[in-house]
């Protein structure tokens, strides 16, 4: 219970069954994302905006002619509910909410801390907001107070007024007593729409031997990325030698 008062949380002895540390790496997603796209310019990769309609499996070949590419990765997320036709693929909304950390408002925090499972009440569709609280401590000065899933909600249209958002915010309060200096006016809500999926979908498709497949990454995406990309580029590097190995038969 020492770590407790040593990072200033609340004193819940008697609800906390323990309580531990560890040290982890934290990614800073939207620094993340901007280096990576960085690197993949460096690396020669271009980017071209574009949106695509219907199946994928059906316009392999006349993307391949139009972009000029051996391989298709489709990493569309939801969009592979009309792309791949997945059906198990559900939207997942999320709100974080993100304050000042630079010591202005309350003495600075320089953790992560996340409680144990809570329902922060109902949502407007009557669905449990159930999740552990928790506070990151993000960047230089910022933190993000978090989260919840709501399953097959896809609209941006949340707002810190929503009895749940509060509820939630007060529970961050309640594990980190010096937040309870923030006024509403110091929290900004950022909403995100996790693509939702039991397992993500990471194959080559069994009809398009040139397509393959990296979508779902639900609550992981952060986390999962670097080894599903990883995963990706095995696959097709397999792909590759099968079709160098049936050219190398043909000539002899
Ligand atoms: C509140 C919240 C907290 C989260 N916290 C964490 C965390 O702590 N750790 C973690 O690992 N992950 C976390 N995540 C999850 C993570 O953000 C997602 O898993 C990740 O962003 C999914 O990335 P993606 O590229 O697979 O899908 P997306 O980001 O959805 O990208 C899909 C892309 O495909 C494009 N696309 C779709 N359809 C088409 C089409 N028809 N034609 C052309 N383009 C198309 C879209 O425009 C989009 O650019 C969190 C998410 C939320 C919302």
């Amino acid at each position: 219970m020492s770590l407790i008062k040593e990072k200033g949380l609340s004193d819940l002895s008697e609800k906390i069954k323990d309580v531990f540390s560890v040290v982890l790496p934290v990614i800073d997603s939207p620094q993340f994302l901007t280096w990576l796209m960085r690197e993949c310019f460096r690396k020669g990769a271009q980017m071209i905006q574009c949106s695509i309609r219907g199946l994928l499996t059906e316009q392999v070949q006349a993307l391949k002619l139009a972009y000029g590419v051996q391989f298709i990765v489709n990493c569309s997320g939801l969009g592979s509910i009309d792309l791949a036709g997945d059906k198990e693929l559900f939207p997942a909304r999320g709100g974080i909410l993100k304050v000042k950390n630079d010591g202005s408002l309350f003495p600075k925090i320089d953790f992560c801390v996340k409680g144990c499972g809570m329902s922060h009440g109902l949502d407007e569709d009557g669905q449990e907001i159930f999740s552990p609280p928790y506070i990151f401590a993000r960047g230089k000065d910022h933190l993000l107070l978090g989260s919840f899933v709501q399953r097959n909600r896809a609209d941006h249209n949340l707002s810190l007024a929503a009895p749940y958002v509060q509820k939630m915010l007060q529970h961050c309060k309640e594990l980190c007593p010096r937040l309870h200096a923030l006024r509403d006016s110091d929290v900004q809500v950022t909403v995100g729409i996790r693509p939702g999926r039991e397992w993500v979908r990471l194959e080559q498709d069994s009809d398009v031997p040139s397509l393959f497949h990296n979508y779902g990454h639900y609550k992981w995406g952060m986390t999962l990325c670097w080894g599903t990309a990883a995963d990706i580029v095995h696959l097709i590097d397999n792909e590759v030698n099968k079709m160098s190995q049936i050219t190398h038969a043909a000539k002899l």
